[in-house]
């Protein structure tokens, strides 16, 4: 009988689910991922997870609970650490706990622990853990996880270049103009990638964006590099591998200075934004003068609410643009010539 395993579309998924369901259908098992995050999904989510916790764990649950009836695992691994000394959020490392203890008779979980801190056999006998789920067979194991590796570089590289997995839709990810018009507003979304391609979750921000005509950079489509060379500039290691990628991001924007505003898309609830953001915010304000929104979402945000800040803020830059270095974005006063 074949092995039904659901993922939930949440969290690390918008960053690895294609290495983990092409890993599983190489394997032979059925792979089913909860829907697109929605109102109930939402409201599930906030009804079945402690008030403590960040609106994308909160949303997290949703997924789980969609997935609950139909599948014979739930794929909820503990990730510790996804580069070498560096560490994930605290919640994701306690996730399978968190998640057990708040949602009762739900299907075993696929919960093994993913650290990269330990050594590279470590990471084999992980691999081989996974894969035991839906087989014995080591070389098939071994096979299918190659085959994960090659799509989960395939989708890295077309993110890259501009195709945004909203809502995770790899078959029809999103392909935006790259090329530059003269004159065209260039925005970054920064944030976790599970706040800024969930479409319901960030109140449809990209799209919005992309509407508008205003070509969008997000973390993902930076050099990796270059973001570790700017992070690796802070004073002490930063070594919340979330908090670095999005830091060396906005340090990294602020020295290019060829981009004409950044929002900062966030969390209530999160520990790491509420550093992170106001890092970001002195980097690319105070540093580089370039206009800054924080948007920070919980599960009473009105979409209109956000709207109208976001409307505010590109007429802002439109305005500036228009009456270029008439208009500072850090305070100092404005001078008409
Ligand atoms: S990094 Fe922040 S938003 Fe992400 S799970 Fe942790 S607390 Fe929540």
């Amino acid at each position: 009988m074949t092995v039904k395993i659901g993922i939930p579309r949440g969290l690390w998924f918008y960053d690895y689910f294609p290495l983990w369901k092409t890993f599983y259908e190489e394997l032979g098992a059925e792979v089913i991922i909860s829907s697109p995050t929605n109102k109930q999904i939402l409201d599930l989510g906030t009804k079945n997870t402690v008030d403590e916790a960040c609106l994308p764990v909160k949303i997290f649950h949703g997924h789980v609970l969609n997935l609950k009836d139909k599948v014979d695992y739930i794929f909820v691994p503990k990730v510790m650490s996804v580069y070498e000394k560096e560490y994930i959020c605290p919640k994701f490392c306690g996730l399978p706990e968190m998640v057990r203890n708040s949602i009762p008779n739900l299907p075993p979980f696929i919960d093994i622990e993913i650290n990269f801190n330990k050594s590279r056999k470590g990471l084999k006998r992980t691999i081989y853990k996974f894969g035991s789920y839906v087989t014995k067979n080591p070389i098939k194991i071994f096979r299918a996880y190659d085959k994960a590796l090659k799509a989960y570089e395939d989708y890295k590289e077309k993110v890259r270049y501009g195709h945004l997995p909203l809502d995770g839709h790899i078959n029809e990810v999103l392909r935006q103009k790259r090329i530059k018009i003269p004159g065209e507003m260039k925005i970054a979304v920064l944030g976790h990638s599970y706040n800024v391609f969930d479409n319901y979750g960030s109140m449809n921000l990209i799209n919005k964006l992309m509407e508008n005509k205003i070509d969008v950079v997000v973390p993902e489509m930076l050099d990796m590099n270059e973001i570790n060379k700017f992070a690796d500039q802070l004073p002490k290691k930063m070594f919340w591998s979330f908090g670095r990628k999005l830091l060396g991001s906005a340090m990294y924007l602020a020295d290019r200075k060829d981009i004409d505003g950044i929002i900062f898309l966030s969390s209530f609830g999160c520990g790491i934004d509420s550093i992170i953001e106001d890092l970001s915010e002195r980097r690319a304000r105070r540093d580089a003068e370039i206009p800054y929104l924080l948007i920070t979402i919980d599960e009473h945000t009105g979409e209109a609410g956000v709207n109208t800040r976001l409307e505010a803020f590109l007429d802002m830059i439109e305005w500036r643009k228009r009456n270029e270095s008439d208009l500072s974005a850090h305070g100092q006063p404005i001078c008409w010539h």
